[in-house]
């Protein structure tokens, strides 16, 4: 099989490294690729917003099954293309692709599935965005929350407890000229639940936790993501099959009756809330970092998975099965990072990091001319341990983190530390906002 991945980062690294894990090995290609996954695949020089230029590649190479890494080509319209092309796609049409696109039109696709979520309003006037910050929060006790409705990188939420900073963020937004999105703080742990779908039949992956704060203890900025682990010893056993009944089900079936049929990875980002599963969002493709923990468990073949939903069949292929190892991943990233990541400097102590057990995924990273690896993005590696249970994986990843050398570079320490800590403790809370 021969398999073209579009993208750049430690999430496209991860799903290159587990495609090159399937028996036979497919012949990967990737565009534009980066070092890390050069060494696994073909990388082409194409960029992710070219759509032309992929859709060339893929005919070109005459690939069997093409699979679009980032949101942002998928908005574009980058799986419609290949499907007028007869190339299968995995990834969801422009269409399907607004329930990451605009969290707006989520929220009324939720509505209309009967899917539980925060209460929101979204408004593009100020005088609306002012009463309803005092209505969603007239105490001011809990944090408010504040999106920008369309796709940020991650980083047009703002969770805060002060009103000034939810307001500036909030006009800043309107004066961009988009929509804001007020929503109810949702309270309670977080988790990642990837779904494949074929536009009818859901296929849940195995759950994961990341870390979207910048600083150890949940502090600072929202960021992409600076750490996952998988799997979360303190969730309910039956939260897979309840998350892919009221959530994730309901959410393909509302699609497909709609016409536009979701296929590709349906990500639900959950929070268990005291009054239950809630959805915080919803995205389009795998989510990163909790990529390179999940596809770490994966025994079952992926590709096959992959290309049975591209082709609308997922009865097609084996049901997932997992390995009994756990996986964390600890991200690496720039100096300044996520505000103004600085670019540019060195990077060693890959291999040595290997050396001690972890491996070790590429994101933002480029080989200069003189073949020295230098910081290309804010998240610049995700250091992935293994092990039998989180505190051993934790052990692992962290020894690697320790071996890496970036100037400036920042990390968390605390990745999975209260899930490793309580593992095994029925029930265990293990994040707190
Ligand atoms: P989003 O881009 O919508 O996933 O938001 C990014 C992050 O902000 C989420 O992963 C949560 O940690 C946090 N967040 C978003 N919405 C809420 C909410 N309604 N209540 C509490 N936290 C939220």
């Amino acid at each position: 099989m021969k398999i073209l991945v579009i993208g750049s980062g430690g999430r496209e690294h991860a799903i290159i490294r587990r495609l090159a894990a399937d028996s036979p090995a497919p012949d990967l290609h990737a565009a534009p690729g980066n070092p890390g996954i050069a060494a696994l695949a073909t990388c082409h020089e194409v960029t992710v917003g070219d759509l032309d230029a992929q859709v060339e590649l893929a005919r070109r190479l005459e690939v069997d099954l093409v699979v679009v890494g980032p949101e942002a080509p998928l908005v574009a319209g980058l799986a419609d293309r290949l499907s007028v092309a007869g190339i299968p796609a995995f990834g969801p049409t422009a269409a399907a692709a607004m329930l990451e696109g605009s969290k707006t039109f989520a929220k009324e696709v939720m509505a209309s599935a009967g899917v539980p979520t925060a209460a929101s309003v979204t408004t593009t006037d100020e005088d609306t965005l002012v009463a309803g910050l005092d209505r969603v929060n007239p105490l001011g006790d809990v944090p408010f929350v504040v999106k920008a409705d369309g796709l940020a990188a991650g980083k047009g939420v703002v969770v805060t407890t002060d009103r000034e900073a939810a307001l500036a963020h909030g006009r800043a937004v309107i004066v961009a000229g988009g929509s804001v999105v007020l929503e109810e703080y949702l309270d309670g742990p977080e988790v990642s639940l990837f779904c494949v779908c074929d536009g009818q039949r859901v296929v849940p992956l195995a759950p994961a936790q990341d870390f979207k704060r910048a600083l150890d203890g949940d502090k600072g900025p929202n960021t992409g993501g600076m750490g996952a682990y998988s799997p979360l010893p303190w969730a309910p056993e039956d939260l897979v099959d309840e998350v892919v009944r009221t959530v994730a089900q309901p959410t393909v079936d509302e699609m497909a009756r709609r016409g536009t049929p979701f296929a590709g990875i349906l990500y639900c980002g959950l929070a268990l809330t005291a009054r239950g599963v809630r959805v915080v969002e919803f995205n389009a493709r795998f989510g990163d970092p909790e990529t390179q923990v999940v596809l770490e468990r994966l025994a079952s073949p992926f590709g096959e998975l992959l290309l049975a939903a591209a082709r609308g069949d997922l009865r097609e292929a084996e049901a997932p099965r997992w390995n009994d190892d756990a996986a964390v991943a600890v991200v690496v990233a720039s100096a300044g990072y996520p505000a103004e990541a600085r670019l540019g400097d060195w990077i060693t102590g890959i291999e040595d990091a290997e050396t001690a057990g972890a491996h070790v995924l590429h994101a933002g990273t480029a080989l200069r001319e003189d073949g020295t690896l230098v910081s290309s993005g804010g998240r610049v590696l995700a250091v992935v341990g293994t092990g039998e249970d989180l505190q051993a994986a934790r052990e692992v990843a962290m020894a690697g983190v320790e071996r890496i050398v970036l100037q400036g570079s920042l990390h968390r320490t605390d990745i999975a530390l209260v899930a490793a800590r309580n593992e095994g403790v029925e029930g265990g809370q293990n994040h707190e906002h």
